[in-house]
């Protein structure tokens, strides 16, 4: 069977949950392999849950490279294990990071990218993936024609779905090319408790609608009772409201939780091309007319500020 190439992403020692999407979506393309990469001592418990998620083998190399340096012996990792075994794909999460990645390994197969997958499925001649494009307004199903495809999947395409298997570790020794870009510190964000906003699978967002910085209490009191991340509009951010690194659209990130709440939000198309992919999309907003309503699945014409409390009181009921 082909094999497919996931790149496990990991933080604090624990998979990330997109990375067990990624294995979830290769079983339906092959057979998924895992690689955990800089892990140390967390490495055996990282395998071991991939396995745990169908990766028939977990190729794990360490090193202080990993650390100490961006993007690239990442890069030489996985080209040098995709190279190696002969795999058929290699799926990266679309982040930020992940398609640097992708579009390096790419580069150096040889191989056509398809960045920002939100379905695979196997087609005759390799995977199959399916893009949201123009702000999505269309699909487009995209396939591979040269080289060993690479692809990045964005957060939230599929659910989760253990399938245990051999998970099989294979250590392996990287020759790392080097690279003139050192880190020289990280500064961790100061954590709000919330989910990170581009992997949550709810996302409850405000909009110039919400009147002030103060009025973000009734998004993030309904956020906190869903589990969710809090997202913002531009004209919010630009109004100093909410931070930049919560905004939603064309020029802040991009979005595809299972449910999106948009509230005190019109809809602009820069808007919509953060959040069209997602599977649910609920709005409240007091203007019957407001664009956002061409595309919801379910609208509430209302004030947000009584919408949005009787909503987070009947979600504290249950
Ligand atoms: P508005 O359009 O002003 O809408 C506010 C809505 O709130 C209205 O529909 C109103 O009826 C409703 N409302 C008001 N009070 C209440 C209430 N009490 N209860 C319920 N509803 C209420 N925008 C983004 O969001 N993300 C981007 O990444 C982005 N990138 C851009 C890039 C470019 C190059 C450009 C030109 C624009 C970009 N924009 C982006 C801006 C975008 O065009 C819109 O201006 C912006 O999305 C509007 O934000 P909004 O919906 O919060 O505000």
């Amino acid at each position: 069977m082909a094999e497919i190439l996931v790149l496990v992403d990991h933080a604090d020692g624990a998979v990330r949950k997109p990375a067990l999407e990624l294995l979830t979506l290769a079983r339906r393309i092959g057979e998924p392999s895992a690689v955990v990469l800089g892990a140390g001592e967390a490495a055996a418990s990282l395998a071991a849950k991939a396995a745990e998620y169908g990766a028939a083998t977990v190729y794990v190399a360490d090193g202080p490279e990993f650390d100490e340096q961006l993007v690239v012996p990442k890069v030489d990792a996985l080209t040098q294990i995709a190279k190696d075994k002969g795999v058929a794909a290699v799926l990266v999460t679309s982040s930020g990071e992940g398609k640097e990645v992708a579009a390096r390994v790419a580069l150096r197969l040889g191989s056509g990218l398809i960045t920002d997958a939100v379905e695979l499925e196997a087609g005759a001649n390799g995977p199959v993936a399916t893009q949201s494009v123009f702000a999505a307004s269309y699909q487009v199903k995209s396939a591979v024609s040269h080289g060993v495809p690479v692809i990045t999947v964005k957060p939230n395409s599929a659910a989760p779905e253990t399938a245990p298997a051999a998970g099989a570790v294979e250590n392996v020794s990287v020759a790392f090319t080097g690279n003139a870009a050192r880190v020289v510190s990280r500064t961790p964000r100061v954590s709000t408790g919330r989910p990170e906003l581009t992997e949550s699978a709810i996302v409850v967002s405000g909009g110039r609608g919400v009147g002030a910085a103060e009025g973000f209490a009734v998004v993030e009191k309904l956020a906190d009772s869903l589990g969710a991340a809090v997202g913002a509009s531009r004209a919010a951010v630009d109004a100093g409201w909410y931070p930049h690194s919560n905004q939603v659209g064309q020029t802040g990130k991009q979005v595809s939780p299972q449910l999106y709440v948009a509230a005190g939000i019109s809809g602009a198309i820069q808007h919509r091309a953060g959040m069209q992919t997602s599977k649910t999309i609920v709005a409240v907003n007091k203007d019957a007319e407001a664009p956002i309503f061409d595309l919801v699945d379910y609208g509430v014409v209302g004030d947000l500020f009584e919408v949005l409390p009787q909503l987070t009181d009947e979600i504290g009921a249950r």
